[in-house]
């Protein structure tokens, strides 16, 4: 049977959902694409919050995922969106992690694009370790991401490389950072594998890490020109030029709303899709989805500058990305607190510097610059602190590497737990990545099954960040149930 003539419904217009739909309407399948809020994009949505002219990202930020994604590598999709006006700009530099804020002992160490450039501000001997446990690595980037941006049950096109990597990946960050002798190291190393929510100590916690590290040396950790709405505004103008259309404002509760459909795919939490799907689901699926966990929180802040903020560490001034964590060991402590529900004193932060990179976000006003900021602190899902709490909580950790950070806000808009899951249902308890990233959810997310798209439901299946290859701006979730879709229509 050709997918040509069929129809098909994407419910979450995220960046998963939106892929899904450009590879259905590229298979010549009609798709409406239904999202619940008032603008698409999900997790690709930027906006102007306080200030005329002043861009703020509501969510993603940072592109290395984006960027080496076999999506937007693949010449149906990279070149049209590019056209389209997707364009992506790096900071002067990628990241920085603050190791010490110690005023009179500030260290940190950076991420360059290049593993050379990386090592080279290395203490001792790490550089030459870091070159050599990335540098290979990052070469073959593109390739790690066609193999790993997907289940982890599946038959290797590149078994070499995948024992390579997987070697690596499948250790405990915590084991991961022995290799290098310095807190420079081990911290930059640390702050990376922080992004994925679990205890550092945990089988596999080194796998995020090691994937985003190996990406930022091939692609760098660039941010969206204009702001990541630009990644959701150029994949919906593209399925409107391929005959799509996305209705926003309307949030699916039950199957039948989108029963017309030849096949449905829920860009949503696994919650969600268990409500929408109700009793049609097989007691399989609905088992193995009431074991679905999900992790930590984030509490936000959007925050509107005058002027810079006044880093203590020289590199942190021009970093499109800064991690406030501390020694690896100190991240270490406050993600396992975070996991096992207690507010750490020091969580780790991170603060997104997204306008160094593209000026076009910050307005010149009365002779003064109003530059937004993005920032976030990890803490324990469904955390009730309220606004004035999150502020708190946040600005003190940016306060302490950037004494007189206080004096240079103009603005903010706080965003707890609650608020984050209010602005997408996605966020469940404010957790962003669509679940817990513990070695059994990599492995099966969201269930065990080479399989993980299908809900057992004919024609249905779960296309969002709760399926694998799991969170992040990648496209890779909606890809691969789009293309699962159509080999269940007979037409790949
Ligand atoms: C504060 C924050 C910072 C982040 N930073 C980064 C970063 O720098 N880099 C990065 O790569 N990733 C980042 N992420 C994570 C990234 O945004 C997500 O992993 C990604 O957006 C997931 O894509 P998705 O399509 O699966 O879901 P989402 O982007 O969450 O989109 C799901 C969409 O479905 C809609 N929806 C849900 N339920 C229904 C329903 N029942 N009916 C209709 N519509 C529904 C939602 O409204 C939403 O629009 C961040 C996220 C947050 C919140």
């Amino acid at each position: 049977m050709s997918a040509s003539g069929r129809t098909a419904t994407v419910v979450g217009s995220g960046p998963n959902g939106l892929a899904a739909a450009l590879v259905l309407a590229e298979a010549g399948v009609s798709v409406t694409v239904v999202e619940a809020e008032d603008s698409p994009g999900g997790g690709v949505r930027s906006g102007e919050l306080m200030h005329r002219g002043v861009i703020h990202d509501l969510c993603s930020a940072a592109h290395p995922l984006a960027q080496v994604s076999p999506f937007l590598r693949d010449p149906r999709f990279g070149p049209s969106l590019r056209h389209r006006g997707l364009r992506f700009a790096p900071a002067p530099l990628d990241m920085v992690h603050i190791v010490s804020d110690d005023r009179a002992a500030v260290r940190s160490a950076a991420l360059h694009t290049s593993p050379a450039v990386t090592g080279e501000q290395l203490p001792g001997g790490d550089g030459r370790v870091w070159e050599a446990s990335f540098g290979a690595l990052s070469a073959r980037a593109d390739l790690i991401a066609d193999e790993f941006l997907g289940p982890v049950l599946h038959l290797p096109r590149h078994p070499l490389l995948l024992a390579g990597f997987g070697a690596g990946a499948a250790l405990p960050a915590s084991w991961s950072w022995c290799r290098w002798r310095s807190e420079e190291a081990r911290a930059l190393f640390a702050g990376i594998a922080a992004h994925a929510f679990t205890p550092l100590h945990l089988p596999a916690s080194s796998a995020p890490g090691t994937l985003l590290t190996v990406a930022g040396h091939r692609h760098g950790w660039p941010v969206v020109v204009g702001g990541s709405r630009r990644i959701a505004d150029t994949m919906v103008e593209e399925l409107q030029h391929r005959g799509g259309t996305t209705v926003t404002g309307s949030r699916v509760t039950d199957l039948s709303q989108v029963a017309d459909a030849d096949i449905v795919l829920l860009d949503t939490s696994v919650d969600a899709a268990a409500g929408i799907l109700g009793d049609r689901l097989p007691g399989r699926t609905a088992r193995a989805w009431s074991r679905f966990r999900h992790g930590p929180a984030v509490a936000k802040i959007d925050y509107v500058l005058d002027g810079d903020i006044p880093w203590t560490a020289p590199d942190a001034r021009c970093a499109g990305t800064v991690h406030l964590g501390g020694r690896a060991e100190e991240v270490a402590a406050a993600e396992k607190q975070c996991w096992a529900g207690t507010l750490p004193d020091r969580p780790f932060t991170l603060v997104g510097q997204q306008y160094l990179a593209d000026p076009s976000r910050s307005r010149t006003t009365g002779g003064r610059t109003l530059n937004p900021l993005w920032a976030y602190s990890h803490v324990p899902a469904g955390w009730d602190g309220d606004t004035r709490d999150t502020f708190e909580l946040v600005t003190a950790q940016i306060e302490r590497a950037a004494p007189g950070f206080r004096d240079c806000v103009v603005d903010w808009v706080a965003s707890p737990p609650s608020a984050v899951e209010e602005h997408n249902a996605n966020y469940v308890g404010g957790d962003i990545s669509g679940g817990a990233n513990d070695l059994l959810q990599l492995v099966a997310r969201p269930r065990l099954s080479p399989d993980p798209y299908s809900t057992g439901v004919p024609g249905v299946y779960l296309c969002s960040s709760s399926a694998a290859p799991g969170g992040g701006v990648h496209f890779m979730c909606g890809v691969r149930a789009a293309q699962r879709a159509l080999r269940d229509l007979g037409d790949l």
